[in-house]
């Protein structure tokens, strides 16, 4: 970034943002870019809007109480929530994780507690306008998010702008028909790419195939793992970034938030063999290692990210594609198929002005993101 990049950032208004995970919510000061705070809190079991709002509200207090902002500084309160939702009117409708909400008028009911603006926007979508902003798509106008974790989410910036589609439903990137006689998604098509190549769906490939007899390698492979599995370092710990020089933690953030199997070790289940449930960084280390399943299932899913990235190509024609969360850092073993067949399919014009990079934003993105909504919703360019 240049020096007149960060300068501006230095005159940018404070903003808060609002990251509205299914396990965790998490609350921010910003500027641009950079958190001067951050309070989180534990969505729960129940986090039904009357028992989780207040909680949220108190958490915005502690994270502008801890940056030293009093309120009449901030410029807005950017909220990423997952969809269904209207970014207009900032309603959301029934989000699959986040159990008791339906019709929460959750722009409103922060403007009457905070009275400044406040805007909603779907996480993918705010995720990718952090990119687009303040990471990989600096100074881009045509953009395309991609990011793969435990499902799979896309924000496409067309033009500077998200593309919102008739109902800010656009960008659904994860959910376009991959394999047409595949197996049923989640959201009811079929052969999405996510239904092949999430780290839900790597992971479930695998344990499908055990249960069925077929992994008899990768399952004495999880349970060595296992019995190691003290040595792993924790995920969490770990930057969200990484390269090749350092594999270690490569490896360990290609699930970070979801590792299973060292549950299943603190729960010492070793012996119900049956119910060890193998995650995608297992599946992960397990191809690295040679085991012919883990590798085909890690092939399977990197070319149908190819072919993901080839249909993104043709459709938006984009100068940069950004790829975002955990199973992308799986690094040469998913990358290389991947790229090879946006090589061999992709049509020659648009994919000679398209770069492919990874995120540079890491574990923040989604509160960079949800902050930025103010200054894309005021204008202000970067
Ligand atoms: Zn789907």
């Amino acid at each position: 970034m240049q020096n007149e990049d960060i300068n501006m950032q230095d005159q940018l208004p404070l903003v808060v943002g609002v990251d509205l995970g299914g396990t965790q919510i998490r609350t921010a000061v910003l500027r641009g870019p950079t958190l001067l705070s951050r309070v989180s809190l534990l969505t729960g079991a129940n986090p039904s809007p009357d028992r989780i709002l207040p909680r949220i509200y108190t958490a915005i207090q502690e994270a502008l109480d801890k940056a030293g902002a009093p309120l009449e500084q901030v410029a807005g309160i950017g909220i990423a929530a997952p969809g269904p939702l209207d970014y207009r009117t900032g309603v959301i409708f029934t989000p699959p994780n986040l159990a008791g909400w339906d019709r929460v008028p959750l722009r409103d009911l922060f403007t009457e507690q905070f009275h400044i603006p406040v805007f909603v926007e779907n996480d993918a979508h705010t995720a990718g306008l952090g990119e687009y902003m303040f990471g990989a798509g600096h100074g881009a106008n045509n953009m395309v998010y991609l990011t793969i974790s435990t499902g799979i989410g896309g924000g496409v910036i067309m033009d500077g702008k998200i593309l919102e589609g008739a109902n800010g439903s656009a960008g659904e990137l994860g959910h376009m028909t991959i394999d047409w006689h595949g197996e049923r998604c989640n959201c009811g098509n079929i052969g999405c790419l996510e239904s092949i190549a999430s780290g839900t769906n790597i992971a479930r490939k695998a344990n499908e195939a055990i249960h069925a007899g077929e992994g008899i390698e990768l399952l004495t492979f999880a349970r060595t793992m296992l019995e190691h599995s003290s040595t792993v370092p924790d995920p969490s710990a770990l930057p969200t970034q990484g390269h090749d020089a350092n594999t270690v933690e490569l490896r360990s953030s290609i699930f970070a938030g979801r590792d299973e199997l060292n549950e299943d070790s603190q729960r010492g289940s070793v012996q119900e063999e049956e119910h060890l449930h193998v995650n995608a960084r297992t599946v992960a280390l397990a191809a690295e290692a040679g085991v012919p399943l883990a590798r085909a299932i890690i092939q399977n899913a990197a070319e149908a990210i190819g072919v993901g990235l080839v249909n993104i190509i043709h459709c938006f024609n984009p100068e940069i594609i950004i790829l975002g969360g955990g199973v992308t850092q799986m690094g040469p073993m998913l990358m290389e198929p991947a790229l090879r067949v946006v090589q061999e399919r992709a049509m020659k014009f648009p994919r000679e002005s398209v770069r492919i990079v990874q995120a540079q934003l890491g574990h923040n993105v989604g509160l960079i993101g949800a902050g930025a909504l103010i200054y894309y919703h005021k204008n202000i360019k970067i």
